[in-house]
């Protein structure tokens, strides 16, 4: 804050808070130059919604004491520390093979978030899925045959799911495993190295258990049985 800023906020909490007031001259230039030297690093607006004026009137409403100097510098180091925290230090237009630069360029982008003067620069995020333009081009698109047959041994589940469906037999992982207790829509699972005092490694099956296959034969029948 300079000078004329400290001037403004001192006469700004002489208003609101006759406490703080001071009718002799002298003792008013001095409390001008304490605060002056104490609140040099604090500026008087920052990104974020930062206002000394803010800090004084907060403490008045809520301290029984007169403001002081600390009153202020203790709120704007939390909102500066909330600043750095949002800073992700975005790539600044500088050189990277230029090493000394690309840091100094760091530096003073993260000095300029940390004294007020520039607002911090988060990551970007998605927001909701992808562009309208993208989702249009996908819309609707299945996987190229082609491009099915490739991964197909790489997706033993899916392709043993489609092979039943061509087959007409009953699609096992449309119901869950009364065996291996799988879910709906997941491989039926094996344990493996499991001993009384340690439970293993669950690893996932090529094939679904023979009950769960005949569970799903079942249950058009039993739909049809409840109807
Ligand atoms: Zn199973």
């Amino acid at each position: 804050m300079t000078r004329e800023e400290c001037a403004a906020l001192l006469a700004y909490a002489g208003r609101i808070d006759p406490r703080a007031a001071l009718l002799d001259p002298a003792e008013t230039a001095g409390q001008l130059a304490t605060w002056c030297e104490l609140l040099r690093d604090v500026p008087a607006t920052a990104p974020g919604g930062w206002d000394a004026a803010a800090a004084v009137r907060r403490h008045v409403e809520c301290s029984p004491y007169p403001v002081l100097p600390v009153d202020i510098t203790r709120p704007w180091a939390a909102h500066r520390r909330e600043l750095l925290a949002r800073h992700t230090d975005p790539r600044p237009a500088v050189d990277p093979d230029d090493v000394a630069a690309y840091q100094d360029a760091i530096r003073a982008q993260r000095n300029a978030v940390a004294t007020g003067q520039a607002a911090p620069s988060g990551s970007r995020q998605l927001t909701g899925g992808p562009h309208p333009t993208v989702a249009a081009r996908i819309a609707g698109r299945a996987l190229p045959a082609d491009a099915a047959e490739a991964l197909a041994p790489y997706r033993p589940a899916r392709a043993a799911r489609q092979a039943a469906a061509a087959a007409g037999r009953p699609d096992a992982l449309s119901v869950p495993c009364g065996w291996c207790r799988a879910p709906v829509g997941e491989q039926c699972r094996r344990r493996t190295n499991a001993t009384p005092d340690r439970p293993g490694t669950w690893t996932r099956r090529r094939t679904p258990h023979p009950t769960r296959t005949d569970d799903a034969a079942a249950r058009p029948a039993r739909q049809e049985h409840a109807a």
